[in-house]
């Protein structure tokens, strides 16, 4: 785009001049290329005696970003998975990393520089939880002291304490550490890349609620460019960027949750969604996209001064949110249990008294003051807008 632009604008102006000069002003390709796709996969394709694992997928992955695989089991995402970094070879088409074939480089030596947790969490019985951790800085040839001092950081971020956890074995664990253990090794030579294959799948869902919040939230995962698989809808709308949604091998879509969700491809993704459709739109819609659709009245022109003085008198019926929170975090907000003193349990007896304020962190921006029929009411409209933007 930017190159076209550029080039119109000098064929527009450099009439006359000479050849040589207009191959100077020609920019070079290289200088304005974007950096190549951390992971792109084309044409990608494995195929077993009578059986079509993967088709034809292909993708491409921009640094720091989170795509879920996501499809009913046997779909074959573990397959898609090992074969970038190759534990499978495809049957045809091609993985970058980089802009480097992966064929071209060597397994192990791709492998150091991808982390990988597996299905099975697959730690070394034999080995401590601090041995299994350290397994691939070993084999990079870390001092020991410098394995010691990350691992033991790492375990402590991930909250397995290292004087209780650091010498145990891993049958002495509950499936939620393992996993944990698992998490910790494959981050323990801080890889670029992390491909992550049912990360959470051992665990029973309240665990798995919890893990994933502290997963979401780990400073370690910020910057990580990251493939992770999952069966679970609810856990790939909270962690993706992406979702590449598969069936019988193909790609049925690939987007962003809320493209998925409100503007599916096919009858395949829509019915996959079909059973959680209210939860997921409220945990995908923000507060934001339901701005057009509250009433002019919410519209509260407060002064900051007067804004924090009502903080201050009912602080526990005003909450003031931010427009990115979803309309589930608002929901649970404005109908939680006060729990705190019987004084504002009283204030709050009546639902309908609680308020949201909702504030831009610009100062200027207008506030809303929103109660829950008004967000639902607005809800329902943007669930509309959603749907019936996408498909004129
Ligand atoms: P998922 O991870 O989505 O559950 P997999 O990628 O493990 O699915 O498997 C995809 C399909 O390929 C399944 O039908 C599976 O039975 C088949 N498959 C996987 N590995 C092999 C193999 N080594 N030989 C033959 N078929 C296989
Ligand atoms: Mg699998």
């Amino acid at each position: 785009m930017r190159h076209a632009t550029l080039c119109g604008t000098r064929n527009d102006s450099h009439a006359g001049r000479s050849a040589a000069s207009r191959y100077l002003l020609t920019p070079l390709p290289l200088s304005i290329a974007p950096a190549p796709p951390v992971i792109r996969v084309r044409d990608l394709s494995k195929h077993y005696p009578g059986h079509m694992a993967v088709q034809d997928v292909s993708f491409e992955l921009a640094a720091g970003e989170t795509l879920v695989l996501l499809g009913p089991s046997g779909c074959g995402k573990t397959t898609l998975l090992k074969m970038l970094n190759r534990l499978i070879e495809p049957t045809t088409g091609t993985v970058e990393i980089n802009g480097v074939a992966v064929g071209q480089q060597r397994p192990e030596v791709l492998r150091r520089g991808i982390g990988y947790v597996i299905q099975q969490v697959g730690l070394l019985p034999h080995y401590t939880v601090a041995e299994n951790v350290g397994v691939v800085p070993r084999l990079l040839g870390h001092t020991a002291a410098a394995i010691a001092e990350r691992t033991s950081a790492l375990l402590t971020r991930l909250h397995l304490p290292p004087v209780r956890f650091a010498d145990q074995y891993p049958h002495q664990l509950s499936g939620g550490q393992q996993q944990r253990v698992g998490l910790a090794r494959a981050l323990a030579a801080d890889p670029p890349i992390m491909l992550l294959d049912e990360p959470f799948g051992a665990l029973d869902p309240v665990t798995r609620a919890g893990i994933r919040r502290e997963f979401r939230e780990l400073e370690e995962l910020r910057a990580k460019t990251m493939v992770l698989v999952t069966h679970d809808v609810t856990e790939a709308f909270e962690l993706a960027d992406r979702i590449a949604l598969l069936s019988g091998g193909q790609i049925q879509q690939i987007g962003t949750p809320h493209e998925l969700l409100f503007r599916p491809a096919n009858d395949f993704v829509r019915d996959f969604f079909a059973a959680e459709r209210l939860a997921l739109q409220l945990r995908t819609l923000r507060l934001r996209d339901l701005l057009p659709f509250l009433p002019p009245s919410t519209k509260t022109a407060l002064s900051k001064s007067l804004f924090l003085g009502e903080i201050n008198i009912s602080l526990s019926i005003d909450e003031p949110v931010s427009p990115n929170y979803s309309v589930q975090e608002a929901l649970e907000i404005l109908t939680a249990p006060e729990a705190s003193d019987a004084a504002a349990a009283q204030q709050v007896a009546d639902a309908s008294a609680r308020y949201l304020i909702i504030v831009e962190s610009d100062e200027n921006a207008p506030r809303y003051r929103v109660a829950l029929p008004e967000l639902m009411a607005a809800f329902a409209h943007a669930i509309h807008h959603a749907e019936t933007v996408w498909k004129s």
